[in-house]
């Protein structure tokens, strides 16, 4: 397909695993879908640094194999020294690009006191490594679910461009519309940095339904009434959510989208599924 914007730029992200063997699937995983050459990969990170080792292992693993690679980061119940440790960890094995969070913390863990806004943590970035890290930061375009307003999310979001932030991965949705208005809207407020929707595919109704419910994304009503009438099919769930998101994708990048990231959920077919059809590459 055409793509508007000449720049556009493609990135796979990755939760890490929690064994070993999750760990040799996830390389296998990796291996597929580096053949489509994306321009990065990107690794999550636990609420309250609970996934650090397995973040760190996972980002190590992909940056031998030879990929680009963002870890995601966050203050969590992490103290300023530890993260400074896995900053220069990172910086040691090559790493030039991160993803940095507020991250959500779960209740009862105690670490309400280092719960640090992403702009913080953005902050302390720039000023113990200077410009060596792009930094990616999350951005709402149904708005957070914490957030006052609209236009109070949109501030904070200025807050971590103006903190440093380079570039912005947004939550799924799938109504470009929404992405469309967020884009004008932050355009207004000053904020010129590339805006990358966030893609989720569509493979299990019931886990997007929870995901969404956490999040905040919308799952318009026709699309939830159609994967609602499919019950237990998983291959029309899978054929009817392929079609769904690679038309979304379409209508992002001929909108002018600045790349595309996909949320891969550790799996190959349904994002390469959606690669192959949009001919990127
Ligand atoms: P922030 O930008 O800090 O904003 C959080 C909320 O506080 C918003 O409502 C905002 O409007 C408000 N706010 C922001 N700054 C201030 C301020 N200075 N004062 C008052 N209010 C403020 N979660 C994980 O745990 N691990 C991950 O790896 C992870 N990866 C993600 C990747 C992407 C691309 C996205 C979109 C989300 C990801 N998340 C991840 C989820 C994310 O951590 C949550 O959405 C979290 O609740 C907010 O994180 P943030 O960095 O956007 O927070």
């Amino acid at each position: 397909m055409d793509i508007k914007n000449p720049d556009a730029r493609f990135s796979f992200e990755f939760f890490p695993p929690r064994t070993e063997a999750g760990m040799e699937k996830l390389m296998i995983v990796h291996q597929e879908l580096a053949a489509l050459q994306p321009d990065f990969f990107s690794v999550t990170y636990g609420a309250g640094g609970s996934t650090k080792d397995g973040t760190r292992q996972a980002v190590t693993n992909i940056s031998q194999a030879g990929s680009a690679v963002a870890p995601h980061l966050s203050f969590g119940g992490s103290s300023k020294e530890e993260i400074l440790t896995l900053l220069e960890s990172y910086r040691a094995m090559g790493v030039n690009r991160l993803v940095a969070l507020r991250g959500d913390i779960p209740s009862g863990t105690g670490v309400a006191s280092q719960y640090y806004y992403a702009n913080e943590l953005i902050e302390f970035i720039r000023a113990e490594t200077g410009d060596h890290f792009h930094i990616e930061v999350a951005c709402y375009p149904e708005i957070h679910p914490q957030s006052d307003s609209y236009d109070k999310d949109i501030y904070y979001f200025k807050k971590k461009v103006d903190a440093g932030a380079n570039s912005a991965i947004t939550q799924y949705f799938y109504n470009p519309d929404a992405y469309f208005y967020f884009v004008d809207n932050c355009e207004k407020a000053g904020i010129e940095i590339p805006i990358v929707p966030g893609i989720m595919p569509i493979t299990n109704f019931n886990n997007l339904q929870r995901f969404s419910n956490n999040c905040g994304a919308e799952i318009p009503r026709w699309i939830r009434q159609r994967l609602q009438s499919y019950g237990d099919d998983t291959a029309s769930i899978r054929a009817f959510g392929a079609d769904v998101v690679l038309n979304l994708c379409e209508d992002l990048l001929a909108g002018g989208a600045p790349g595309l990231h996909f949320y891969s959920m550790n799996q190959t077919e349904p994002v390469r599924q959606i690669w192959q059809q949009l001919d990127l590459r």
